[in-house]
Protein backbone atom coordinates (compact mmCIF):
# COMPACT_ATOMS: atom_id res chain seq x y z
CA UNK A 1 0.00 0.00 0.00
CA UNK A 2 1.26 3.26 -1.03
CA UNK A 3 -0.20 6.75 -1.93
CA UNK A 4 -3.67 8.19 -2.65
CA UNK A 5 -5.55 4.90 -3.03
CA UNK A 6 -5.16 3.86 0.68
CA UNK A 7 -6.19 4.70 3.98
CA UNK A 8 -5.34 4.25 7.56
CA UNK A 9 -7.55 4.00 10.18
CA UNK A 10 -6.47 4.01 14.11
CA UNK A 11 -9.34 2.34 16.84
CA UNK A 12 -9.02 3.87 20.44
CA UNK A 13 -9.49 1.44 23.09
CA UNK A 14 -13.51 1.38 23.51
CA UNK A 15 -13.94 1.00 20.32
CA UNK A 16 -11.87 -2.49 20.91
CA UNK A 17 -13.26 -2.92 24.43
CA UNK A 18 -14.98 -6.09 23.44
CA UNK A 19 -16.42 -8.85 20.75
CA UNK A 20 -18.94 -6.60 19.92
CA UNK A 21 -16.72 -4.03 18.66
CA UNK A 22 -14.86 -5.91 16.90
CA UNK A 23 -17.90 -7.30 14.80
CA UNK A 24 -18.55 -3.44 14.36
CA UNK A 25 -14.60 -2.55 13.26
CA UNK A 26 -15.33 -5.97 10.43
CA UNK A 27 -18.21 -4.25 9.28
CA UNK A 28 -16.25 -0.77 9.03
CA UNK A 29 -13.54 -2.47 7.52
CA UNK A 30 -15.75 -3.05 4.07
CA UNK A 31 -15.89 0.82 3.23
CA UNK A 32 -11.90 1.28 3.00
CA UNK A 33 -11.33 0.00 0.22
CA UNK A 34 -8.71 -2.20 -1.26
CA UNK A 35 -5.55 -1.01 0.53
CA UNK A 36 -5.50 0.09 4.14
CA UNK A 37 -4.16 -0.42 7.47
CA UNK A 38 -5.31 -0.63 11.00
CA UNK A 39 -3.96 0.61 14.17
CA UNK A 40 -5.23 -0.54 17.69
CA UNK A 41 -5.23 0.31 21.03
CA UNK A 42 -5.45 -1.68 23.62
CA UNK A 43 -8.86 -2.69 24.47
CA UNK A 44 -10.53 -0.64 26.45
CA UNK A 45 -13.02 0.01 29.26
CA UNK A 46 -16.38 -2.36 29.11
CA UNK A 47 -18.52 0.56 31.11
CA UNK A 48 -17.45 3.01 33.98
CA UNK A 49 -16.42 0.73 36.66
CA UNK A 50 -14.46 -1.12 34.27
CA UNK A 51 -10.08 -1.04 33.77
CA UNK A 52 -8.52 -0.67 30.69
CA UNK A 53 -5.77 -3.20 29.94
CA UNK A 54 -3.42 -1.00 29.50
CA UNK A 55 -4.05 -0.07 33.54
CA UNK A 56 -3.75 -3.77 34.41
CA UNK A 57 -0.57 -4.13 32.89
CA UNK A 58 0.99 -1.09 34.24
CA UNK A 59 -0.97 -2.47 37.53
CA UNK A 60 0.83 -5.95 36.45
CA UNK A 61 4.25 -5.01 36.46
CA UNK A 62 4.44 -2.93 39.91
CA UNK A 63 3.12 -6.18 41.65
CA UNK A 64 5.61 -8.12 39.47
CA UNK A 65 8.58 -5.78 40.21
CA UNK A 66 7.61 -5.87 44.16
CA UNK A 67 7.36 -9.59 44.02
CA UNK A 68 4.05 -9.88 44.68
CA UNK A 69 3.33 -13.12 43.11
CA UNK A 70 -0.28 -13.75 43.92
CA UNK A 71 -1.51 -10.48 43.13
CA UNK A 72 0.39 -10.66 40.18
CA UNK A 73 -1.02 -13.80 39.43
CA UNK A 74 -4.51 -12.41 39.64
CA UNK A 75 -3.67 -9.71 37.29
CA UNK A 76 -2.60 -12.13 34.29
CA UNK A 77 -5.13 -14.02 34.61
CA UNK A 78 -7.68 -10.82 34.22
CA UNK A 79 -5.82 -9.78 31.35
CA UNK A 80 -5.60 -13.18 29.51
CA UNK A 81 -9.40 -13.78 30.37
CA UNK A 82 -10.17 -9.91 28.54
CA UNK A 83 -8.49 -11.24 25.01
CA UNK A 84 -9.53 -15.28 25.19
CA UNK A 85 -13.47 -13.70 26.06
CA UNK A 86 -13.50 -12.14 22.97
CA UNK A 87 -11.93 -14.42 20.93
CA UNK A 88 -14.35 -17.39 21.74
CA UNK A 89 -17.15 -15.23 21.25
CA UNK A 90 -15.67 -14.13 17.49
CA UNK A 91 -15.26 -18.08 17.16
CA UNK A 92 -11.25 -18.51 16.76
CA UNK A 93 -8.45 -19.58 18.56
CA UNK A 94 -6.35 -16.84 20.34
CA UNK A 95 -4.19 -17.65 23.09
CA UNK A 96 -2.18 -14.28 24.59
CA UNK A 97 -0.48 -16.44 27.62
CA UNK A 98 2.89 -17.15 26.21
CA UNK A 99 3.70 -13.44 25.10
CA UNK A 100 2.82 -11.89 29.11
CA UNK A 101 5.02 -14.86 30.30
CA UNK A 102 7.88 -13.90 28.23
CA UNK A 103 7.41 -10.20 28.53
CA UNK A 104 6.72 -11.27 32.41
CA UNK A 105 9.96 -12.97 32.97
CA UNK A 106 12.31 -9.59 31.84
CA UNK A 107 10.38 -7.68 34.88
CA UNK A 108 13.19 -6.76 37.30
CA UNK A 109 16.22 -8.83 35.33
CA UNK A 110 18.03 -5.80 34.34
CA UNK A 111 17.26 -1.69 34.03
CA UNK A 112 13.75 -3.07 31.81
CA UNK A 113 11.18 -0.48 32.18
CA UNK A 114 7.51 -1.02 32.09
CA UNK A 115 7.32 -0.47 28.22
CA UNK A 116 7.99 -3.99 27.32
CA UNK A 117 4.88 -5.53 29.47
CA UNK A 118 2.51 -2.70 28.81
CA UNK A 119 2.94 -3.17 24.69
CA UNK A 120 1.75 -6.06 25.02
CA UNK A 121 -1.95 -4.44 25.36
CA UNK A 122 -1.81 -3.42 22.08
CA UNK A 123 0.27 -6.10 20.66
CA UNK A 124 -2.23 -8.99 21.73
CA UNK A 125 -4.91 -6.60 19.97
CA UNK A 126 -3.57 -6.55 17.11
CA UNK A 127 -2.72 -9.76 16.68
CA UNK A 128 -6.32 -11.27 17.39
CA UNK A 129 -7.93 -8.45 15.33
CA UNK A 130 -5.58 -9.63 12.37
CA UNK A 131 -6.41 -13.00 12.90
CA UNK A 132 -10.48 -12.22 13.07
CA UNK A 133 -10.26 -10.37 9.76
CA UNK A 134 -7.70 -12.19 7.78
CA UNK A 135 -4.76 -9.33 7.11
CA UNK A 136 -1.10 -9.41 7.81
CA UNK A 137 -0.08 -8.44 11.20
CA UNK A 138 2.95 -6.15 11.17
CA UNK A 139 4.70 -5.81 14.41
CA UNK A 140 4.92 -2.02 15.28
CA UNK A 141 8.34 -2.70 16.74
CA UNK A 142 9.76 -3.58 12.63
CA UNK A 143 8.56 -0.33 11.82
CA UNK A 144 8.75 2.68 15.08
CA UNK A 145 12.27 3.65 16.33
CA UNK A 146 13.36 5.64 18.79
CA UNK A 147 16.67 7.11 20.10
CA UNK A 148 18.41 6.34 23.21
CA UNK A 149 16.33 9.78 25.20
CA UNK A 150 13.23 7.91 24.19
CA UNK A 151 12.64 10.77 20.86
CA UNK A 152 11.41 9.19 18.12
CA UNK A 153 13.61 9.11 14.86
CA UNK A 154 11.46 10.52 12.27
CA UNK A 155 13.01 9.88 9.44
CA UNK A 156 14.25 5.82 9.91
CA UNK A 157 10.66 5.56 11.16
CA UNK A 158 9.02 6.75 7.95
CA UNK A 159 11.41 5.06 5.70
CA UNK A 160 10.56 1.45 7.52
CA UNK A 161 6.40 2.47 7.26
CA UNK A 162 6.83 2.72 3.54
CA UNK A 163 9.30 -0.02 3.12
CA UNK A 164 7.59 -2.67 4.60
CA UNK A 165 4.06 -1.71 3.48
CA UNK A 166 4.25 -1.33 0.12
CA UNK A 167 4.15 -5.26 0.08
CA UNK A 168 1.34 -5.64 1.76
CA UNK A 169 -2.70 -4.49 0.79
CA UNK A 170 -4.22 -4.66 4.29
CA UNK A 171 -2.60 -5.01 7.29
CA UNK A 172 -2.75 -4.56 11.38
CA UNK A 173 -0.22 -2.71 12.91
CA UNK A 174 -0.42 -2.30 17.18
CA UNK A 175 -0.02 1.20 18.26
CA UNK A 176 2.01 3.14 20.93
CA UNK A 177 5.10 1.42 20.38
CA UNK A 178 8.41 1.06 18.83
CA UNK A 179 12.06 -0.07 19.22
CA UNK A 180 14.77 1.74 20.65
CA UNK A 181 16.98 1.85 17.52
CA UNK A 182 20.47 0.84 19.41
CA UNK A 183 19.30 -1.43 22.22
CA UNK A 184 16.40 -3.49 20.24
CA UNK A 185 14.29 -2.46 23.47
CA UNK A 186 10.49 -1.53 23.34
CA UNK A 187 9.95 1.88 24.12
CA UNK A 188 6.26 3.14 24.44
CA UNK A 189 4.76 6.38 23.65
CA UNK A 190 3.58 8.95 25.87
CA UNK A 191 -0.09 7.69 27.11
CA UNK A 192 -2.79 7.89 24.03
CA UNK A 193 0.00 7.65 21.62
CA UNK A 194 -1.51 5.20 19.48
CA UNK A 195 -3.10 8.46 17.84
CA UNK A 196 0.78 9.23 16.74
CA UNK A 197 1.35 5.69 15.56
CA UNK A 198 -1.67 6.13 13.30
CA UNK A 199 -0.54 9.33 12.10
CA UNK A 200 2.98 7.91 11.48
CA UNK A 201 1.53 5.17 9.34
CA UNK A 202 -0.47 7.72 7.45
CA UNK A 203 2.88 9.46 6.46
CA UNK A 204 4.58 6.66 5.72
CA UNK A 205 2.51 5.47 2.96
CA UNK A 206 1.17 9.24 2.05
CA UNK A 207 -2.06 7.80 2.67
CA UNK A 208 -5.31 9.98 1.59
CA UNK A 209 -6.68 10.37 4.75
CA UNK A 210 -5.83 9.14 8.74
CA UNK A 211 -8.83 8.26 9.97
CA UNK A 212 -9.64 8.19 13.97
CA UNK A 213 -12.17 6.01 15.38
CA UNK A 214 -12.97 6.89 18.66
CA UNK A 215 -16.46 7.07 21.20
CA UNK A 216 -17.25 10.50 20.21
CA UNK A 217 -18.22 12.66 17.20
CA UNK A 218 -15.11 14.74 17.08
CA UNK A 219 -14.21 17.64 19.06
CA UNK A 220 -17.23 20.42 20.36
CA UNK A 221 -16.35 23.99 20.88
CA UNK A 222 -16.14 22.82 24.92
CA UNK A 223 -16.56 20.34 26.95
CA UNK A 224 -20.59 19.03 26.89
CA UNK A 225 -20.22 18.21 30.24
CA UNK A 226 -19.64 22.03 31.21
CA UNK A 227 -21.79 23.14 28.57
CA UNK A 228 -24.66 20.46 27.17
CA UNK A 229 -25.27 22.78 24.37
CA UNK A 230 -21.73 23.46 22.96
CA UNK A 231 -21.13 23.11 19.04
CA UNK A 232 -19.35 20.25 17.45
CA UNK A 233 -16.76 21.58 15.37
CA UNK A 234 -16.69 20.74 11.43
CA UNK A 235 -12.92 21.60 11.07
CA UNK A 236 -9.91 22.43 13.01
CA UNK A 237 -6.21 23.02 12.00
CA UNK A 238 -3.36 21.28 13.02
CA UNK A 239 -1.79 24.15 15.31
CA UNK A 240 -5.34 24.95 16.45
CA UNK A 241 -5.05 20.84 17.69
CA UNK A 242 -2.01 20.93 19.29
CA UNK A 243 -3.24 24.04 21.57
CA UNK A 244 -6.91 22.42 22.65
CA UNK A 245 -4.83 18.93 23.53
CA UNK A 246 -2.44 21.03 25.62
CA UNK A 247 -5.59 22.71 27.45
CA UNK A 248 -7.13 19.87 28.27
CA UNK A 249 -8.90 18.86 25.21
CA UNK A 250 -8.11 14.58 25.68
CA UNK A 251 -10.08 13.38 21.96
CA UNK A 252 -6.40 12.97 20.43
CA UNK A 253 -2.82 12.99 21.59
CA UNK A 254 -1.21 16.82 21.11
CA UNK A 255 1.55 15.39 19.03
CA UNK A 256 -0.54 13.11 16.69
CA UNK A 257 -0.01 15.98 13.99
CA UNK A 258 3.49 16.49 14.59
CA UNK A 259 4.02 13.40 11.64
CA UNK A 260 1.03 14.97 9.31
CA UNK A 261 3.28 19.10 9.48
CA UNK A 262 4.11 19.63 5.65
CA UNK A 263 2.16 17.00 4.28
CA UNK A 264 -1.73 17.01 2.31
CA UNK A 265 -2.68 14.16 5.24
CA UNK A 266 -6.06 15.31 6.50
CA UNK A 267 -7.12 13.55 10.19
CA UNK A 268 -10.98 12.25 9.97
CA UNK A 269 -12.25 11.86 13.73
CA UNK A 270 -14.62 8.91 13.60
CA UNK A 271 -17.18 7.49 16.22
CA UNK A 272 -16.91 3.63 16.22
CA UNK A 273 -20.49 3.56 17.35
CA UNK A 274 -22.14 6.64 14.88
CA UNK A 275 -20.06 6.07 11.76
CA UNK A 276 -22.66 8.06 9.67
CA UNK A 277 -22.31 11.33 11.57
CA UNK A 278 -19.88 13.75 10.40
CA UNK A 279 -17.12 13.92 12.54
CA UNK A 280 -14.20 16.63 12.86
CA UNK A 281 -11.80 17.25 10.03
CA UNK A 282 -8.60 18.09 11.62
CA UNK A 283 -6.67 20.21 8.28
CA UNK A 284 -3.01 21.21 7.41
CA UNK A 285 -5.23 24.83 7.74
CA UNK A 286 -8.27 26.44 7.75
CA UNK A 287 -9.88 29.47 6.46
CA UNK A 288 -10.85 30.94 10.33
CA UNK A 289 -12.58 34.62 10.01
CA UNK A 290 -14.36 35.26 12.69
CA UNK A 291 -14.70 31.84 14.02
CA UNK A 292 -13.07 30.19 17.62
CA UNK A 293 -12.20 26.97 17.42
CA UNK A 294 -12.32 25.90 21.19
CA UNK A 295 -12.87 27.18 24.72
CA UNK A 296 -10.35 24.31 26.98
CA UNK A 297 -9.34 24.86 30.33
CA UNK A 298 -7.63 22.56 33.51
CA UNK A 299 -7.09 22.90 36.95
CA UNK A 300 -4.45 21.89 39.03
CA UNK A 301 -2.30 24.79 38.69
CA UNK A 302 0.11 26.44 40.77
CA UNK A 303 1.63 30.25 40.05
CA UNK A 304 5.05 30.88 41.51
CA UNK A 305 5.38 34.51 42.01
CA UNK A 306 9.47 35.25 42.65
CA UNK A 307 9.58 38.97 43.66
CA UNK A 308 12.94 41.26 43.74
CA UNK A 309 12.97 44.99 42.85
CA UNK A 310 14.57 45.83 39.29
CA UNK A 311 14.94 41.98 39.14
CA UNK A 312 14.50 42.50 35.55
CA UNK A 313 17.59 44.75 35.18
CA UNK A 314 19.85 41.51 35.85
CA UNK A 315 20.12 40.33 32.04
CA UNK A 316 20.67 36.97 33.46
CA UNK A 317 17.69 36.21 36.07
CA UNK A 318 14.79 34.18 33.39
CA UNK A 319 17.70 32.03 32.50
CA UNK A 320 18.71 31.11 36.10
CA UNK A 321 14.99 30.93 37.59
CA UNK A 322 15.01 28.60 34.67
CA UNK A 323 17.31 26.45 35.33
CA UNK A 324 16.33 26.30 39.06
CA UNK A 325 12.97 24.83 37.74
CA UNK A 326 14.99 22.46 35.82
CA UNK A 327 16.81 21.06 38.53
CA UNK A 328 13.98 20.86 40.12
CA UNK A 329 12.24 18.89 37.71
CA UNK A 330 9.22 21.34 37.97
CA UNK A 331 7.73 21.77 34.70
CA UNK A 332 7.11 25.26 33.73
CA UNK A 333 4.11 25.98 31.58
CA UNK A 334 3.55 29.68 31.50
CA UNK A 335 6.23 32.17 32.37
CA UNK A 336 4.92 35.95 32.30
CA UNK A 337 7.31 38.67 34.08
CA UNK A 338 7.32 42.19 34.28
CA UNK A 339 10.06 44.52 36.07
CA UNK A 340 10.35 43.41 39.44
CA UNK A 341 8.48 39.53 39.62
CA UNK A 342 8.09 36.67 37.55
CA UNK A 343 5.24 34.52 37.75
CA UNK A 344 5.42 30.81 36.60
CA UNK A 345 2.85 28.36 36.56
CA UNK A 346 3.24 24.81 37.09
CA UNK A 347 1.26 21.57 37.69
CA UNK A 348 0.17 21.76 41.68
CA UNK A 349 0.99 18.20 40.86
CA UNK A 350 4.83 18.43 40.32
CA UNK A 351 5.05 20.64 43.54
CA UNK A 352 4.51 17.61 45.91
CA UNK A 353 6.87 17.80 48.38
CA UNK A 354 9.25 20.49 46.47
CA UNK A 355 8.24 24.08 47.78
CA UNK A 356 11.39 24.13 50.46
CA UNK A 357 13.82 22.68 47.67
CA UNK A 358 12.52 24.80 44.89
CA UNK A 359 12.03 27.95 47.16
CA UNK A 360 16.20 27.42 47.71
CA UNK A 361 17.33 26.64 45.02
CA UNK A 362 15.92 29.91 43.11
CA UNK A 363 17.20 32.09 46.55
CA UNK A 364 20.39 30.24 45.53
CA UNK A 365 20.41 31.69 41.93
CA UNK A 366 18.62 34.55 42.51
CA UNK A 367 19.92 36.14 45.44
CA UNK A 368 17.39 37.96 48.16
CA UNK A 369 13.95 37.06 46.50
CA UNK A 370 10.36 36.58 47.59
CA UNK A 371 8.50 33.53 47.12
CA UNK A 372 5.12 32.82 46.80
CA UNK A 373 2.97 30.00 45.82
CA UNK A 374 -0.41 30.27 45.07
CA UNK A 375 -2.44 26.89 44.57
CA UNK A 376 -5.98 26.85 43.27
CA UNK A 377 -5.77 28.25 39.87
CA UNK A 378 -7.68 26.69 36.39
CA UNK A 379 -6.28 27.86 33.01
CA UNK A 380 -8.95 28.70 30.50
CA UNK A 381 -8.09 29.56 26.61
CA UNK A 382 -9.69 29.99 23.49
CA UNK A 383 -8.15 28.90 21.02
CA UNK A 384 -7.93 29.89 17.23
CA UNK A 385 -5.36 30.32 14.58
CA UNK A 386 -6.99 33.90 13.84
CA UNK A 387 -6.38 35.10 17.23
CA UNK A 388 -3.33 37.16 16.40
CA UNK A 389 -5.40 39.18 13.88
CA UNK A 390 -8.35 39.91 16.24
CA UNK A 391 -8.24 42.33 18.82
CA UNK A 392 -11.89 42.20 19.36
CA UNK A 393 -12.02 38.25 19.50
CA UNK A 394 -9.43 38.47 22.60
CA UNK A 395 -11.53 41.40 24.39
CA UNK A 396 -14.33 39.18 24.24
CA UNK A 397 -12.77 36.63 26.38
CA UNK A 398 -11.61 38.93 28.95
CA UNK A 399 -15.48 40.61 28.96
CA UNK A 400 -16.93 37.23 29.25
CA UNK A 401 -14.66 37.19 32.79
CA UNK A 402 -15.11 40.76 33.66
CA UNK A 403 -19.22 40.94 33.48
CA UNK A 404 -19.13 37.72 35.30
CA UNK A 405 -17.17 39.26 38.01
CA UNK A 406 -14.56 36.59 37.33
CA UNK A 407 -10.91 37.86 39.17
CA UNK A 408 -8.23 37.18 36.86
CA UNK A 409 -5.14 35.72 37.92
CA UNK A 410 -3.23 35.66 35.10
CA UNK A 411 -2.92 36.08 31.50
CA UNK A 412 -0.47 35.18 28.87
CA UNK A 413 -0.58 34.87 25.26
CA UNK A 414 2.63 35.20 22.92
CA UNK A 415 3.07 37.02 19.78
CA UNK A 416 1.43 35.08 16.81
CA UNK A 417 0.24 32.33 19.24
CA UNK A 418 -3.17 30.34 18.41
CA UNK A 419 -4.30 30.80 22.26
CA UNK A 420 -4.99 33.12 24.68
CA UNK A 421 -4.90 31.82 28.09
CA UNK A 422 -6.04 33.19 31.33
CA UNK A 423 -6.03 31.91 34.74
CA UNK A 424 -9.12 31.86 37.10
CA UNK A 425 -9.06 30.51 40.33
CA UNK A 426 -10.35 26.72 40.57
CA UNK A 427 -13.92 27.95 42.27
CA UNK A 428 -14.71 30.01 39.02
CA UNK A 429 -13.29 27.44 36.53
CA UNK A 430 -16.94 26.23 35.53
CA UNK A 431 -18.33 29.69 35.68
CA UNK A 432 -15.51 30.63 33.40
CA UNK A 433 -15.80 28.44 30.74
CA UNK A 434 -19.41 29.00 31.04
CA UNK A 435 -19.23 32.60 30.70
CA UNK A 436 -16.45 32.42 27.45
CA UNK A 437 -18.79 30.03 25.29
CA UNK A 438 -21.77 32.57 25.80
CA UNK A 439 -20.08 35.55 25.22
CA UNK A 440 -18.33 34.01 21.86
CA UNK A 441 -21.59 32.59 21.12
CA UNK A 442 -23.64 35.91 21.24
CA UNK A 443 -20.65 37.41 19.34
CA UNK A 444 -21.07 35.27 16.81
CA UNK A 445 -17.89 33.73 16.64
CA UNK A 446 -18.96 30.09 16.96
N1 LIG B 1 -3.18 1.92 25.44
C1 LIG B 1 -2.38 3.09 25.65
C2 LIG B 1 -3.03 4.00 26.68
O1 LIG B 1 -4.01 3.62 27.29
C3 LIG B 1 -2.10 3.80 24.37
C4 LIG B 1 -3.30 4.26 23.58
O2 LIG B 1 -4.43 3.85 23.86
O3 LIG B 1 -3.12 5.04 22.66
O4 LIG B 1 -2.52 5.06 26.92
Amino acid sequence: MQGKNCKVAKFGGTSLCDAAHFKKIKDLSERFGNEHCIVVSAPGKRNACDIKVTDMLYRLYDMRLQGKKAEADELKCAVTERYSDIASELGIEFSPEKELDFAMANVGTDDTSADELVSRGEYLCAKLLAKYLGYTFIDAAELIFFDEYGVLMMKKTLRAISKRLRETEKAVIPGFYGTEAATGKIRTFTRGGSDITGALIARGVDAKIYENWTDVSGFYVTDPRLVPEARKVDKLCFNELRELSCMGASVLHGSTVLPLMGSDISIRVCNTNAPDEKGTLICPAVETKNRIAGIAGKRGYTIVTIKKLALGDDGGFARRALHAFEACSVPVEHMPLSMDNLSVVTFTSSLNEKKEMLTQELTHVLGDISVEFSDGISLVAAVSSMLGQSADAVCTLFNALAKNHIRIRLIDTGSGSDSVVAGVDDDDFERAIRAIYSEFEENGYL
